[in-house]
């Protein structure tokens, strides 16, 4: 008999479960590939049972006052950070990234249930002035109705509190299929939800082992009234076609190709430096990382020295051990992708300046590492210049003309983050208006928060989280007019 604890990880109508057949799979530490536990595989029906029941919950839960709704974030978000160490432990193991990031997101995840807790008293309508003298107007707010989540690995637990907390806020339930490889996080999640008093039914978890047909659920059931999806770019313009044909509201936070430039007027060392933080970001696998770094020739070789410097010097590993700054990727396939990516970039003439190579020895023999790489004398033939990497490898692209370095910039199907360095507020002003990405980054390398408004563009997505705007992905807009 397997040592490995089984998790019965369904939760619908507010009963934890294991699946009707029984069927599992495995979660696995990415660090090393031992199995961590299993946990319940749902079937189709069980998908739909649990959008039963985010169903028949929603009338009462949505008939609660904002200020009850309120409370009950306000509970979770104080459990979420009571519990903190515990759950940062438990993403450590279970997705990779080293305990102090792991802290950070847990932090960041608590953030969005009180952001949410205090939009939930904000909804606010608004009264209209009529044209006859016997109308009034007035606006409502009123949720959406049951919401289908889909959340993705990376950040295991703040992209889920990202979109259940304005759910919930706004009135909604909600059914959330987590990613395969990080179901233990989203399990503890909802534990949280349930103990801050969610009432049966207004949330439900329902892991699975091939995510397909929740995808067709989600999108062809009349009972879901919304899709909302953190992921790739190819799954979530599948999701898009579905909810399309059936006429459905989505939300969309996609994949992105960040460039980062660094004016001639910047200080090459301090943009160096952001540059090396923000590029190992949970090992490069988020997706408002760099994939392009555009130099100005006057400050390359100063910025490359720093650069190449302090990515050299992070310390690959298990992220349980003290000094360890870059954990894993999360699967095979991700190191397969570096390789590829950096074979194709070194054929075409880019050069390895640091890194460049899969890391296999001693303790990364079974876990799923690459060395933090920069690569220099990237052109745009190349792979790496177009396709996202979601690893620890930096592409430098030396410029000398600020309108050429902006076309580059803008020249991606994608639209998520973006990045200048410059000391001049008007050229920092006049790159914004021309960038065509939903977040600039001015000097700053961390341009997120509850507080503010996350989301892309073009093939970046549709919609945003966070912010006013977080809890208005959530609400239907009702015009009432009166006769008076
Ligand atoms: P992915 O799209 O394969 O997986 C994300 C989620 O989608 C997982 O839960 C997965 O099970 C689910 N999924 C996969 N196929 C599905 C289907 N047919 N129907 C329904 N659900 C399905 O993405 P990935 O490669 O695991 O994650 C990395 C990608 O996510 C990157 O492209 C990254 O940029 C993007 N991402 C975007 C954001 C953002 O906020 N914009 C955040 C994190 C990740």
């Amino acid at each position: 008999m397997s040592e490995v604890p089984f998790v019965e990880s369904l939760f619908i109508g507010g009963t934890w479960r294991p699946a009707r057949d029984g069927a599992a799979f495995a979660v696995t530490d990415p660090s090393n590939g031992r199995e961590i536990a299993t946990v319940a595989a749902g079937a189709v029906d069980e998908v739909r049972e649990a959008i039963d029941a985010a169903h028949d919950a929603l009338e009462a839960w949505s008939a609660r006052t904002a200020y009850e709704r309120s409370e009950i974030l306000y509970r979770a978000h104080r459990l979420m950070l009571e519990r903190a160490e515990e759950l940062a432990t438990l993403m450590t193991t279970e997705q990779g990234k080293p305990l102090r990031a792991a802290r950070t997101e847990v932090r960041y995840a608590a953030d969005f249930l009180v952001w949410f807790a205090e939009e939930a008293k904000r909804v606010y309508g608004r009264t209209i002035p009529s044209a006859r003298a016997d109308q009034r107007f007035i606006v409502q707010h009123q949720p959406v109705g049951v919401v289908g989540a889909v959340t993705p690995w990376n950040y295991p637990i703040s992209m889920i509190t990202r979109k259940v907390g304005p759910a919930l806020a706004a009135g909604c339930t909600v059914v959330l299929k987590p990613a395969e490889t990080t179901p233990l996080c989203a399990v503890e999640v909802f534990r949280i939800l349930e103990e801050a008093g969610v009432p049966p039914g207004v949330v439900n978890l329902v892991t699975v082992a091939d995510p397909a047909p929740v995808g067709t659920e989600f999108t062809t059931n009349p009972k879901v009234a919304k899709v909302t999806f953190t992921g790739s770019t190819a799954v979530g313009r599948m999701l898009a076609e579905g909810a399309g044909r059936s006429l459905k509201r989505i939300s969309l936070e996609l994949g992105g190709h960040a460039p980062f430039i660094v004016f001639d007027d910047a200080d090459p060392v301090h943009a160096a430096k952001g540059a090396a933080a923000i590029k190992l970001l949970n090992t490069g696998q988020a997706c408002i990382v760099p994939n392009r770094y555009f130099v100005h020739a006057s400050l390359a070789t100063e910025f490359l020295d720093v650069f190449t410097a302090r990515i050299g010097r992070m310390r690959a590993g298990n992220g349980h051990q003290e000094g360890v700054t870059v954990g894993p990727l999360i699967d095979a396939a991700s190191v397969d992708r570096m390789e590829r990516q950096v074979g194709d970039a070194v054929q075409r003439g880019a050069k390895v300046l640091v890194g460049g190579e899969r890391l296999t020895d001693g303790e990364f023999a079974d876990g799923h590492f690459y060395a933090p790489t920069v690569l220099s004398e990237v052109t745009p033939d190349m792979t790496i210049y177009r396709e996202e990497t979601f690893g620890p490898v930096a592409p430098v692209i030396v410029f000398g003309d600020d309108d050429d370095v902006i076309a580059m910039a803008n020249d991606t199907s994608y639209g998520l983050a973006s990045y200048i360095y410059t000391t001049d507020i008007g050229r920092a002003l006049r790159t914004c208006e021309r960038l065509r990405f939903g977040m600039v980054g001015v000097n700053d390398i961390n341009p997120t928060s509850a507080a503010a408004p996350f989301g892309g563009v073009k093939d970046s997505g549709i919609g945003r989280e966070g912010a006013q705007e977080g809890i208005h992905e959530y609400l239907e807009t009702r015009l009432v007019g009166l006769s008076v």
